[in-house]
């Protein structure tokens, strides 16, 4: 046996879990700076929320709500030095992975001096701040992982900090936050989600602790992505979606992610394809290409999700994605040379080549 999980967040959840937990937030200190995108966060209840949660524990707090949607470095920097200025002692993230992301990111940077090409390097001496997440979609599930994944135009795509200082300190999970979320961003903050779970139940570094967590999140995928695919999304069915994408964040904290995050990377850089929706197109040929390495763990995958075989998986996937992206040759070629220097590829279950991932990129997209 061979396990390794770790996963120091606490996670708080339920219906009005700021405010009846508002005391958690002093453990972390008096001042924190709030970080948001720029509308979200102030028209589904959770920035309030906070906001009365710092009032009634004494904490002063700053506002930063210019985080972008797949942030760069920049304006990490730009919210670190808001921290600095504010003297912050901690950072609430609030919203989509990308203000998550972006408070982890603003949270080491904070703390250390490093010019762009040192911020992915894992190492931090000045640590970090500690980061409360509340996340707004049901997704990512980045208020459970140790990674910032940012936009690197140095190497034009994404790269991650992965540094166990950033894990955030605890999560609150309040599904009355993704009430709001468009139907679009539902679904493919959903299909981001879901290939968390289907990644990491396949990664080579999986084992038997976060396949049993990545089941339970598979399991719950099955069953409601068809009902959110068919326009429902009532409040049972949000908190079904926020905790399993929850679980599948805390299964690729311990696995990481394999070849189909490499390959989405480009698709969102040059393509402007949100990053589920890229995850989601790659799925199906994916899961096809490793059933030869993994035949049981395919199966597997399948019967959680209720799926009777591979063809009754594409079709689940497709009524989510309705009409694909195209690709061209020239694309596939460039977005294939960069997926194939990332470490993804070794930890995806049949090490994938370049004319796999050449393959696996025509057959997600329409070739044209
Ligand atoms: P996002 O980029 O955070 O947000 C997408 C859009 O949804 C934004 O326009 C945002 O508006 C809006 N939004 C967020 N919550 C909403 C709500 N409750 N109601 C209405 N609109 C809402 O999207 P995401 O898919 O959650 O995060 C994507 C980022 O996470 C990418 O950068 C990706 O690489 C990263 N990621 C990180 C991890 C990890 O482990 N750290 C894992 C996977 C992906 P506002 O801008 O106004 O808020
Ligand atoms: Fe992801």
């Amino acid at each position: 046996m061979d396990i390794k999980f770790y996963l120091p967040t606490r996670v708080v959840a339920g219906p009005g879990c700021i405010v009846a937990n508002a005391q958690l937030f002093a453990r972390y200190g008096k001042r924190a700076l709030v970080m948001t995108g720029a509308r979200s966060a102030k028209g589904n209840g959770s920035l309030a929320d906070v906001q009365r949660a710092l009032d009634s524990q004494g904490i002063a707090y700053a506002l930063f709500d210019k985080v972008e949607s797949n942030p760069g470095i920049a304006n990490c920097r730009e919210a670190a030095s808001h921290a600095r200025l504010f003297k912050a002692d901690f950072i609430v993230g609030i919203g989509g992975g990308s203000p998550l992301d972006a408070a982890k990111a603003a949270a080491v940077l904070a703390r250390n001096e490093l010019s762009d090409a040192e911020v992915f390097r894992n190492d931090y001496p000045g640590g970090a701040l500690p980061v409360v997440a509340v996340p707004t979609t049901a997704g990512t599930g980045s208020e459970v992982t140790q990674y910032a994944i940012l936009t690197n135009d140095a190497i034009e795509s994404k790269s991650s900090i992965s540094w166990e200082g950033i894990f955030p300190a605890l999560a609150f999970l309040d599904s009355v936050y993704t009430a709001s979320l468009p139907h679009r961003v539902a679904v493919n903050t959903a299909l981001d989600a879901l290939s968390h779970a289907i990644e990491g139940y396949l990664a080579v570094k999986a084992d038997s602790w976060s396949r049993a967590v990545a089941y339970e999140a598979l399991r719950v995928f099955g069953k409601a992505l068809p009902r959110l695919a068919d326009g429902y999304y009532g409040e049972d069915l949000r908190s079904e979606l926020l905790l399993a994408a929850n679980m599948a964040g805390a299964v690729i904290a311990q696995t990481a992610t394999t070849i189909v995050h490499a390959m989405g990377y480009s698709l969102t850089y040059f393509k402007d394809i949100d990053h589920g929706r890229a995850n989601g197109l790659l799925l199906a040929p994916y899961l096809d290409f490793v059933a030869t390495a993994s035949p049981d763990g395919v199966r597997e995958v399948l019967a959680a999700l209720g799926c009777r075989d591979l063809e009754a998986f594409a079709d689940f996937l497709g009524s989510l994605l309705g009409e694909r992206e195209s690709i061209s040759p020239d694309e596939i070629r460039k977005f294939t040379a960069i997926a194939l220097k990332t470490k993804h590829v070794s930890n995806t279950a049949r090490i994938p080549g370049e004319a796999d991932i050449k393959e696996l990129y025509a057959r997600g997209l329409v070739s044209r």
